[in-house]
C-alpha cells in the first residue's frame, strides 16, 4: 500500500484547497473545480504506479478538455495568460486568477512544471503530433518566450488603458483566437524543427512564471548515481532536453522538467 501514498497525498492537497476556497468564497464552484482536477491527478499517479503506458495522457486529456470546453467555451473563463492579466487587472480574485496562483505561480514550487506534462491543454494537442523526442539540439531563441509575454500584457494592458467596453466578450474571442494561434504556431514549430515541445521551449509566454518558480521544486527526478552507468538514455529520451544525471538545481535545462517520467520509465538500471 506504500506505493499509493502519492496519489492520496495529491488527492488531500487538491481536496484541501477546494475546501478552503469553497468555504472562503462561498462558491461551491471550487469544491467541484478542484476536486475534480484532484482525482483526474491521483488517477493518473495511480495509474503510472500500475505501469499504465497511458497514465499521463489519460490526466492530460481529463484536465486538458476540462479546462479548454469546460472552463473556457462553455463558462467564458479565460483561462489563458490574457485572462490572468485582465483578471488581475480588474481586482477580480476568481478562477482565471486562482487557476495561475495554484497551478502556474505557487505550485510549481511544490510539483514544478507538473501543469506542462499533466495538464496544460496546448500541449495536450501537440503530445499527439510524431517528434516525442526532440530531433536536433536545443535552439538558443529562448528569449522569444519574453516577446509574448511583454505582448499579452500589452494586448490586456491597452485595452484598460483605452477604456474599451464589453471587456468580457473580447477576452472570450481573444480565448479563441489565441488558443487557435497558440496551436498554429506549436504544430508549424514541431513539424519545422522535428520537436513536439518546440512551442513550449521557445514560445510560450506562461514559461516566465514556470521556470523561475520550479527551480525551487521539492518535486523533482533524482539520479542515483550509485546505480547510474552513464549510458545516457534517459538524456536521449527526455523531450526537454534536461541532464537528469546531474542532481544540482543548476543542471542544465533543470526549469524545463514536465515530469513526464520518460527518463525514469526507460534507464535500464532504474537510476532515477
Ligand atoms: S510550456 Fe506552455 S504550452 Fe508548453 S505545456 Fe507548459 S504551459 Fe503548456
Ligand atoms: S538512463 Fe539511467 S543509467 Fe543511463 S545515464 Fe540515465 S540515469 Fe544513468
Ligand atoms: S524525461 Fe525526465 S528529465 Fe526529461 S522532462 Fe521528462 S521527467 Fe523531466
Amino acid at each position: 500500500m506504500k506505493k499509493y501514498v502519492l496519489p492520496v497525498l495529491m488527492l488531500t492537497v487538491f481536496e484541501t484547497v477546494a475546501v478552503v476556497l469553497w468555504l472562503t468564497k462561498d462558491n461551491l464552484f471550487y469544491l467541484f473545480n478542484f476536486s475534480y482536477i484532484g482525482i483526474a491527478v491521483s488517477l493518473g499517479i495511480f495509474l503510472y504506479i500500475r505501469k499504465n503506458r497511458y497514465a499521463r495522457r489519460v490526466v492530460q486529456l481529463l484536465v486538458g478538455l476540462y479546462m479548454l470546453v469546460y472552463l473556457g467555451l462553455i463558462c467564458n473563463e479565460n483561462m489563458q495568460i490574457e485572462g490572468f492579466w485582465y483578471y488581475l487587472f480588474t481586482g477580480v480574485f476568481e478562477a482565471a486568477t486562482i487557476h495561475y496562483a495554484v497551478a502556474k505561480i505557487f505550485g510549481p514550487l511544490l510539483f514544478g512544471r507538473g501543469w506542462c506534462g499533466y495538464a496544460c491543454w496546448t500541449a495536450m494537442v501537440l503530445d499527439f503530433l510524431p517528434y516525442k523526442v526532440p530531433a536536433g539540439p536545443r535552439k538558443k531563441i529562448g528569449w522569444i518566450r519574453y516577446i509574448t509575454f511583454a505582448a499579452s500584457l500589452a494586448f490586456v494592458g491597452a485595452l484598460f488603458l483605452t477604456h474599451t467596453g464589453n471587456l468580457e466578450r473580447i477576452m472570450f474571442w481573444a480565448f479563441i483566437i489565441g488558443n487557435v494561434l497558440y496551436y498554429a504556431a506549436g504544430i508549424i514549430l514541431a513539424v519545422l524543427l522535428k520537436d513536439n515541445r518546440a512551442f513550449c521551449k521557445y514560445l510560450c509566454p506562461i514559461t516566465v512564471f514556470l521556470k523561475p518558480m520550479s527551480y525551487f521544486a521539492l518535486m523533482r527526478v533524482k539520479c542515483d548515481r550509485e546505480k547510474c552507468v552513464s549510458c545516457g538514455k534517459c538524456k536521449r529520451v527526455c523531450p526537454m532536453d534536461v541532464d537528469v544525471t546531474d542532481n544540482s538545481r543548476n543542471r542544465k535545462n533543470g526549469t524545463e522538467c514536465i515530469l513526464c517520467m520518460e527518463c525514469v520509465k526507460n534507464c535500464p538500471k532504474n537510476a532515477l
